[in-house]
């Protein structure tokens, strides 16, 4: 095991999801399931944390490496006090992408553990409760809307990390372009399905970002025929919405592609409020 950073692997909710019905046999077959997934687990950890300590990016720790076999994406990073967890879904660890979405989530926390801005949680915090006094914004799917896009910026920094090391062990995770292709997979054409003309503004606003995302973060790292395979879906998808909307387009591609690795904090919250206020204006236009 890599000795660089304390890792150890658990299951989440085990207990709790064993019925007193199950007998002892079937009780004991699922726990030696799950001792050899958490295995598993513990291998792919230990390469992704070797993978970013050989790429210059070595994490101080502890994480906890967590399986949670219902979550229904394929997995996320926790800060809590002094210690960052990374929960995976089931279908995650049994993909081939495994090792490139630990990479993925060891870069945020390579982002929290060096303090930039973009993982600043007191910074983040002190910018959701300025939105929050400012707008009227309080339907669940608009604060979803709302830390999707924050969490799209918080994406490309933990990408410009994930990409070098991606970059380094190419026969391992994949080759650049195949890495592109995933991100391609991510674009989307179609625009919202909904009767309810002020959430299908919001829903075809989140869909316009998550597309700008996928260019920019292709962009960011020049995966040049990707990036213009993407650029083509976002076409198609921006010509059967509102023109409103689609005008806005290029100016949120253009803000994150352009989002500096050096950054002060202030210049970080200022741009982001900035980044923020004309999604919520446009949203509510
Ligand atoms: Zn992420």
């Amino acid at each position: 095991m890599e000795q660089n950073a304390l890792m150890w692997v658990c299951y989440d909710s085990v207990e709790t999801e064993i019925r007193s019905s199950l007998s002892k046999r079937l009780l004991w077959e699922k726990r030696k399931e799950q001792m050899r997934r958490s295995k598993i687990l513990n291998g792919k950890a230990d390469n992704a944390l070797r993978m970013m300590n050989n790429a210059g990016f070595r994490i101080k720790g502890p994480v906890r490496f967590v399986v949670d076999e219902k979550l229904p994406f394929m997995g996320y990073t926790m800060d809590q006090e002094q210690e960052h967890s990374i929960v995976v879904a089931g279908k995650a660890l049994s993909s081939g992408m495994i090792e490139g979405l630990l990479v993925h989530e060891l870069s945020h926390i390579y982002r929290t553990e060096t303090n930039h801005p973009s993982h600043n949680h007191t910074l983040l915090n002190g910018v959701a409760a300025q939105i929050a006094a400012k707008s009227k914004i309080h339907a669940r799917y608009q604060v979803k809307i709302l830390q999707e896009i924050v969490n799209h910026v918080q994406d490309l920094y933990a990408d410009d990390i994930s990409f070098q090391v991606f970059a380094k062990n190419q026969t391992r995770l994949g080759s650049l372009d195949q890495i592109g292709e995933f991100f391609l997979s991510w674009t989307r054409t179609e625009p919202a399905q909904s009767r309810n003309r002020k959430m299908k503004v919001w829903l075809d606003l989140s869909v316009m970002l998550n597309n700008a995302f996928v260019i920019s973060n292709l962009e960011r790292h020049q995966i040049r025929h990707f990036e213009q395979e993407a650029i083509r879906a976002n076409q198609v998808f921006l010509s059967k919405i509102d023109s409103n909307l689609s005008e806005s387009s290029a100016h949120f591609r253009t803000f994150m592609t352009n989002l500096k690795e050096e950054i002060s904090e202030h210049e970080f919250k200022q741009q982001l409020l900035k980044y923020m206020n004309s999604f919520i204006q446009l949203a509510v236009s």
